[in-house]
């Protein structure tokens, strides 16, 4: 027998239907360009993006065709993100990190007819143009007219101007409803190992997915919440917050293309931020502006970090220098991204000092509405004992099924999707990531966390950044090799680095070498490139034992 429910669909229109009626004051913020902010509110993002889905209809778009954006987060970002997913086009959001190989290679994968780019991305589209000339019929530029750039297209593609465009375009569009199962946008990974994949949302996903990470053992969003995502919004939808910010009228505050320390300061206490999200090594760059400036943190509670994993330093700094607590979450492009979220259970809550430091290096509990597991090489499930680990598999309504364009499906037969991650989950069920599958290391058929490995490294006084890769070895099969950035005015004294592993992991964990470099590679998301490493360094110690025989 069915439910006597109403059949409404889950579409992301409703979400700035929602924000604008209900919400319509609450305040979206944008840092431009030119170093001023822009105000604006969610009725009002609301109003212009009913327009954009009138200026898309003169322009031709139809349902189901992909509009590639190359842009950073501001509001005319977020006017193209709701009116393509609104009118049933989709929102294909672009890394302009990527190399123009790459970028010429999604757009194509994808066959965006338009582009909507910043002005400040001209010069690259400019470069592929003959590369994109098969699919792309339409360049907009996001800025007003006075901004427009100079840009050299193929014959049949037109360039137009964001606001002059919007200028001639009314409101007088009512959103359309469809099947929530609808695509809604598209974001390939950033393939650190063959070319990049196309992961395609549905509206039913990424609502759900926004109600997940609203929650309050996640972000814990509220219309008195003021949240800036550093995180761009070409990134997996910027975590959902353009989303899940709509859906709670929360304010929502866009840093546009300045994410270093001191700008993004200015911002957070400028406009009151209550809670910012983003990877790492944008918190490093905080952390350091905040202690060599002496500025504090007026209204920052709480930062979420995710993209790789936070090494200890920030969580402790942060917590002790600052009063601000920095919460562990995990996800990835084919979770829409979120995952899980450490936050605290009643038996972590009386935690301090050391311990609640080191319990808040795990990624994380799942979200509702997920399930993870933990495999061994066989296939069989481990036991949640915060010790062993293996290859985490998660399954849920806004997990990938299959990617863009492929047929095969991304999961087994009982819809578990492989992440690529080796994790161990402890008894209360938090999960910690200690690799990628592609770089845990097989020392004598044992696995060695290189993560462990490098959050103890850079956790050394005298270092600014860690990797550690397996190198092959003539008994071992794989040992660990350590190679350190010095922080600025320091020197590395290799053995001070050994020491201190003492007493922290086993005794057979211990990196073979220790190599002093002046940079590591990384990939266009900010993550160490692993991949380049090991093909740099995989035969170090089968030549370093040659050069000693
Ligand atoms: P992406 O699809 O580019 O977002 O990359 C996803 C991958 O980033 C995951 O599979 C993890 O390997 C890594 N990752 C994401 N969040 C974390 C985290 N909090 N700690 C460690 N690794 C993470």
């Amino acid at each position: 027998m069915l439910g006597l429910m109403q059949q409404q669909p889950l579409l992301v229109s409703t979400l700035l239907r929602h924000a604008a009626r209900h919400h319509g004051a609450a305040e979206v913020i944008s840092a431009t360009e030119a170093g001023a902010v822009h105000h604006t509110t969610w009725a009002d993002s609301e109003r212009r993006a009913r327009q954009l889905a009138r200026a898309l209809q003169a322009l031709g778009v139809r349902e189901a065709d992909r509009i590639g954006t190359l842009a950073w987060n501001d509001y005319r970002h977020l006017e193209v993100y709701y009116a393509t997913s609104g009118m049933q086009a989709i929102c294909h959001t672009i890394n302009p990190r990527l190399s123009p190989d790459d970028i010429a290679y999604i757009i194509n994968h994808a066959g965006d007819s338009a582009l909507f780019i910043d002005p400040g991305f001209a010069a690259l589209i400019g470069g592929i143009a003959a590369r994109i000339a098969d699919h792309v019929r339409t360049v907009v530029i996001m800025t007003d007219p006075a901004g427009m750039p100079a840009l050299d297209l193929r014959p049949g593609m037109r360039l137009l101007c964001y606001d002059q465009l919007m200028a001639e375009a009314d409101d007088d569009y009512a959103w359309p409803s469809f099947d929530e199962n609808t695509a809604s946008a598209l974001c390939y990974t950033s393939g650190t190992t063959g070319r990049p994949k196309g992961v395609l949302y549905s509206h039913r996903s990424t609502v759900i997915h926004a109600y997940a990470i609203a929650l309050p053992d996640v972000l814990d969003l509220r219309a008195t919440s003021r949240i800036l995502p550093v995180v761009p919004m070409f990134h997996v939808n910027a975590w959902g917050i353009p989303y899940a910010t709509a859906l709670t009228g929360s304010a929502l505050v866009l840093p546009g293309r300045h994410l270093d320390g001191a700008s993004l300061a200015r911002l957070l206490n400028q406009e009151r931020v209550t809670m910012t999200c983003g990877v790492p090594t944008v918190w490093l760059g905080l952390l350091q502006h905040l202690r060599s400036s002496g500025e504090k943190l007026a209204t920052v509670r709480r930062i979420m970090t995710g993209g790789s994993a936070a090494p200890p330093l920030l969580i402790e700094a942060f917590r002790d220098e600052f009063g601000v607590a920095v919460e562990h979450g995990w996800g990835m492009t084919e979770l829409s991204p979120v995952g899980t979220y450490n936050a605290a259970k009643p038996s972590q809550v009386g935690l301090t000092g050391e311990a609640a430091a080191r319990h808040m290096l795990k990624q994380g509990r799942v979200l509702p509405g997920l399930d993870m597991k933990i495999i061994d090489g066989d296939g069989h499930e481990l036991p949640w004992d915060g010790k062993q680990f293996g290859d985490l598999l998660v399954r849920g309504p806004w997990v990938c099924s299959s990617y863009f364009g492929e047929s095969e499906s991304a999961c087994d037969a009982d819809g578990w999707f492989a992440t690529g991650d080796v994790a161990t989950i402890d008894p209360d069920g938090y999960m910690e990531i200690t690799d990628r599958s592609k770089d845990v290391i097989k020392s004598g058929g044992e696995w060695i966390s290189s993560i462990t490995l490098e959050n103890i490294a850079v956790s050394h006084p005298d270092v600014a950044e860690a990797a550690v890769v397996a190198a092959r070895h003539p008994k071992w099969d794989e040992r660990p090799l350590l190679l350190v950035v010095p922080r600025p005015g320091h020197t590395i004294d290799p053995r001070s680095v050994l020491d201190s592993y003492r007493g922290l992991v086993a005794k057979w964990w211990l990196p073979d070498a220790v190599l002093v470099v002046d940079q590591l590679p990384h990939t266009a998301t900010g993550k160490l490139l692993k991949t380049a490493l090991r093909d740099r360094y995989r035969n170090y110690y089968q030549t370093a034992a040659t050069k000693e025989e």
